[in-house]
């Protein structure tokens, strides 16, 4: 089978042929029917050889932790209601399934797969972008019923991360709010979605791009601003002096995090979750009273299956490119040119 894999740490990525894998006991094949380019793909693939060995990533690495497929063959003894031929779309952050956080469905805060070495597909274990991939227990399997794969593979973490980001900051985000999207790409423009579906806010929509800001009107924003030396003060104006409920930045960069911290209102979120480097000091006087810092990391099973509701009751749509796998560099590389609207599905 053709599979797009990193094979040298600052190499670009390459269409290989390996052998269709065998399931083994307890796990899943499946036939995959789309994968979607994430730009923490291109944070691995630009960590320097000694981090990236590290962190223990394999070489060669098939990527993908976006993936959606057809169950082609269970393994010995799964136990599942999932039969040969149903839609799936792949839950990511693998854990262990049995710790608290798991039992919970939140294996994004799995506290032993560190320890067990259990790593997401695509970011450690072999991931989606191949004709094939194996799932290691069927519970990271969401039914996609009938849900186009290509369309929504990018809710499984373009979609899921920002819910769960948004989700946890409803409480502060009634009518007469506001909310500010800092980077509208991938995760960016499925956020500025949830946020219209879910909250009262007012939208300002950020990023450094035109094209970009266009997209972000085009899903709902209500204001779009460049994200420049300018932009806190425009901000500021638009909510009457106050600043911004919630600040959700998908970009992390120090620039982002500086003005993410100085539009923060009174008791607000400001939530991190892009991993471009930046650090933020927080101490009296440096941010809004009360106001609160979080860095979340991906979501929880329940809520991907909340975010799959809302796509099938048509509140939010990913925009998607889509390239073939023997496509796929080219889609890296019109990621690292952010060139891409919305996300890049690779359909095999
Ligand atoms: P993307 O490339 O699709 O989108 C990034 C957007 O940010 C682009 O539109 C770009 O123009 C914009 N941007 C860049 N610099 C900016 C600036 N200074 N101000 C405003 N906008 C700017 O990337 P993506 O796939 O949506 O990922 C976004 C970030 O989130 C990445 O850092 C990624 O690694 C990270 N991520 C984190 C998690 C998590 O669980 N915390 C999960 C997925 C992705
Ligand atoms: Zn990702
Ligand atoms: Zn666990």
């Amino acid at each position: 089978m053709k599979a797009l894999r990193y094979v040298a740490v600052g190499q670009a990525p390459e269409v290989v042929d390996i052998p269709i894998p065998k399931p083994g006991p307890g796990q899943v094949l499946l036939k995959v029917t789309a994968a979607g380019v994430c730009h923490s793909d291109d944070y691995v693939m630009n960590l320097p050889e000694k981090d990236y060995l590290e962190q223990s990533y394999p070489l060669p690495l098939t990527l993908g932790h976006e993936g959606a497929g057809i169950v082609h063959e269970l393994g010995e003894g799964v136990d599942s209601t999932l039969k040969v031929g149903d839609a799936v779309a792949v839950y990511g952050p693998w854990g262990c399934g049995r710790c608290h956080n798991c039992s919970m469905g939140m294996e994004n805060y799995c506290t032993n797969a560190a320890a067990e070495g259990i790593r997401p597909p695509g970011l450690g274990s072999q991931g989606s972008m191949a004709e094939y991939m194996i799932v290691d227990n069927a519970r990271h399997l969401v039914p996609l019923g009938d849900l186009d794969p290509v369309q929504n593979v990018s809710l499984t973490d373009a979609g899921l991360t920002p819910y769960h980001a948004i989700k946890r900051s409803l409480p502060k985000l009634g009518a007469g709010t506001f909310a500010v999207v800092i980077g509208t790409g991938g995760l960016g423009h499925v956020g500025i979605q949830i946020l219209k579906a879910l909250s009262g806010a007012t939208v300002i929509a950020l990023d450094v791009n035109d094209e970009k800001l266009k997209l972000a009107t085009h899903v709902g924003a209500d204001h779009v601003l460049i994200s420049d030396a300018s932009a806190a003060d425009k901000i500021r104006e638009l909510t009457g002096g106050l600043g911004a409920n919630a600040v959700f930045d998908f970009v992390g960069a120090n620039p982002t995090m500086a003005l993410a911290q100085s539009v923060a209102a009174l008791d607000s979120d400001v939530t991190v979750v892009g991993i471009g480097g930046g650090a933020m000091t927080i101490g009296f006087g440096t941010i809004a009273y009360d106001a609160a810092v979080r860095v979340p990391y991906w979501g929880s099973r329940s809520e991907l299956i909340e975010v799959l509701d809302l796509a099938r009751a048509g509140k939010i749509n990913v925009e998607v490119q889509t390239y073939s796998l023997s496509d796929g560099p080219k889609a890296y590389e019109d990621l690292a040119a952010n060139s891409i609207r919305g996300r890049a599905v690779i359909v095999p």
